[in-house]
């Protein structure tokens, strides 16, 4: 098939399957994401079973589109609790500002052979996000279940809470802030010794609220511990944890967070 006739049936697969009352947001982001080659990934995700359905952008952001969609997929419903809503994060390929990427991922041995042209540079940005997801399941630290990846999209397990898109932390009346911030330490602590990472963008915006339990989300600038500027990095984020319990009130100092986190005392932490 010439292009644009292959690029009318895969729209046309797509939409059949796709939601019909589409409101103009919706009609806007399609039309900004969706390329050739990313309908042609969603048209196989849709042919294997784990895409039925994709419902209505959550977030578009710089990098990436987060779309609830819904599945039908056994393997996916057993793992999930609600009517079968899975999250899709498509990376954007067209417009996309990848300026930071190289940083993240020259200098992790996962990704040693990754081509450096732009389409590669995403794909295995989007593999970076999925492998990190699921070091987290196996370390036990909250985060979204990860089900898979195909080029620039990611299909994961859906955060909600009272059948809306859980709120980020930036967003939520915390009533516990001394709990919550000891909470989320102990998630630092166990991503850096259960998983051996390290966030690298680690911030309100990062967590969701599924009620009172703390989600982590957007890993895949996440790096592991033996990358160059890894201690940098969860400095940083350490830094903007505590910068924003303490101004809930909280005592929340990063030096002693770093020690519990790393074991390392970080006297320069003080800068
Ligand atoms: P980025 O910040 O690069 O745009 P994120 O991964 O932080 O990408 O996702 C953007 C937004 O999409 C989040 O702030 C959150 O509101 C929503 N989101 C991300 N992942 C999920 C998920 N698994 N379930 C529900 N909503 C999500
Ligand atoms: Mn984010």
């Amino acid at each position: 098939m010439i292009r644009v006739e292959r690029m009318r049936f895969l729209e046309s697969r797509i939409d059949v399957i796709r939601r019909r009352d589409k409101d103009s947001e919706m009609r806007k982001v399609e039309a900004e994401v969706f390329d050739e080659s990313t309908l042609m990934v969603v048209y196989k995700l849709m042919s294997d079973g784990l895409i039925r359905t994709i419902e209505f952008p959550v977030s578009t952001g710089k990098e990436a589109i987060v779309f609830a969609g819904t599945t039908d997929d056994p393997d996916v419903l057993s793992q999930t609790d609600d009517a079968g809503i899975i999250a899709i994060k498509i990376y954007r390929i067209v417009n996309a500002e990848f300026r930071n990427i190289f940083r993240y991922i020259d200098g992790d041995p996962r990704f040693r052979k990754v081509r450096t042209d732009h389409r590669s540079l995403i794909f295995a940005w989007a593999q970076k996000e999925y492998k990190n997801l699921m070091r987290l399941r196996n370390a036990g630290v909250c985060a979204p279940i990860p089900f898979r990846v195909l080029k620039n999209v990611l299909v994961m397990e859906f955060i909600e809470y009272e059948g809306r898109t859980a709120p980020l932390l930036k967003d939520v009346r915390i009533r516990h802030p001394d709990r919550l911030f000891l909470e989320i330490s102990s998630m630092m602590k166990e991503m850096y010794r259960g998983a051996e990472l390290i966030h690298a963008d680690l911030s309100e915006y990062n967590i969701m609220m599924r009620g009172d339990e703390p989600v982590f989300i957007d890993m895949a600038q996440a790096v592991l511990l033996d990358h160059p500027q890894a201690m940098e990095f969860l400095k940083r984020d350490v830094w903007n944890i505590c910068r924003f319990f303490r101004k809930k009130g909280v005592r929340a100092d990063p030096s002693e967070l770093m020690v519990h986190i790393s074991g390392t005392d970080m006297s320069c932490i003080e800068k």
